[in-house]
């Protein structure tokens, strides 16, 4: 199941809606209204099968000490 992130851009409201969707195509088709102005909210992110990078995973830079 895809995480669908939803932004309002509402100056001075800016809520940010996260639901789990069946499909990303279904999330991205539903119109999401924002709790707080009710406003119908932007779709900013499908999650999809892409993974959330993990911290742990990412390569850690390392600083040569002199
Ligand atoms: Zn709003």
């Amino acid at each position: 199941m895809p995480l669908c992130v939803y932004l309002c851009y509402t100056p001075g409201c800016n809520t940010k809606v996260e639901r789990w969707m069946l499909t990303a195509e279904e999330g991205k088709n539903a119109k999401m209204e924002c709790p707080r102005c009710g406003v119908v909210m932007a779709v900013a992110w499908l999650g999809q099968q892409t993974p959330t990078p993990n911290m742990k995973d990412a390569p850690m830079p390392r600083v040569p000490e002199r």
